[in-house]
């Protein structure tokens, strides 16, 4: 059996130390889930269940690859995320078994179309304008779980042109990492090759075409990227 038109490569992302490639199947996203972004964008943290969204695999982009300012747009956000990879099958896990499931952790930037993200909540429409787009998801290089410490202690930071315009710490995520894989993994069959964008901490902004963003997490590999 073949194919009546030629199918896509599979999307991946770098793995540290390695020339092999971690293969993308669905990236999840976790809405606000660190309480001073929930609150910067006009909502209560303590009285929200998390939820989420996602963007499709080949919207990954890696380590140092421009990334042109997409249309329809004239608010391009960035958010600093670190970034789960799955690597087991997970159906309902508990929270103490979810950390088995990860493959590695990455720095991840959740790139968003604000102004049609903040229409389609005005109108009770979906996130995908805002948040789908091509290209929307920067993702360095994942690394090993095993070979991570403290990652649910890290500080979490980003920078535009050197200027510091996000800086928290992963210990301030409202669903810690393994609340968010028993959740997640109860409302989907989580399976290797999924990455989940964990949310962003306050500060997010604009950024405007020739900006440099770099993304970081305590132990893990920067992630850079510019705007063209
Ligand atoms: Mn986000």
């Amino acid at each position: 059996m073949g194919y009546v038109i030629e199918p896509k490569a599979v999307s991946s992302v770098a793995v540290n130390g390695s020339n092999d490639r971690f293969p993308v199947r669905r990236i999840f996203c976790v809405g606000r889930n660190y309480a001073a972004h929930a609150r910067e964008m006009g909502h209560d943290p303590d009285r929200e269940l998390p939820f989420y969204f996602t963007k499709p695999a080949d919207a990954v982009v890696d380590n140092g690859v421009d990334v042109p300012y997409p249309p329809m747009t004239e608010n391009l956000h960035f958010e600093a995320e670190l970034v789960v990879a799955i690597g087991k099958t997970a159906i309902d896990v508990s929270e103490e078994n979810a950390l088995d499931h990860v493959y590695g952790y990455a720095v991840g930037n959740d790139l968003t179309r604000r102004d049609l993200q903040s229409q389609s909540k005005t109108k009770g429409r979906p996130w995908d304008t805002g948040k789908a787009f091509d290209d929307s998801a920067p993702c360095a290089e994942i690394h090993l779980a095993d070979q991570v410490s403290d990652i649910e202690n890290a500080r979490i930071w980003l920078t535009v042109n050197g200027e510091t315009k996000q800086d928290s710490n992963t210990n301030k995520l409202i669903w810690s990492v393994s609340e968010v894989i028993a959740n997640l993994s109860g409302l989907f069959t989580l399976q290797p090759g999924d990455l989940i964008y964990t949310g962003t901490p306050e500060g997010v902004g604009p950024v405007v075409k020739g900006d440099v963003i770099k993304v970081g997490v305590d132990g893990l590999t920067e992630l850079e990227t510019k705007i063209v």
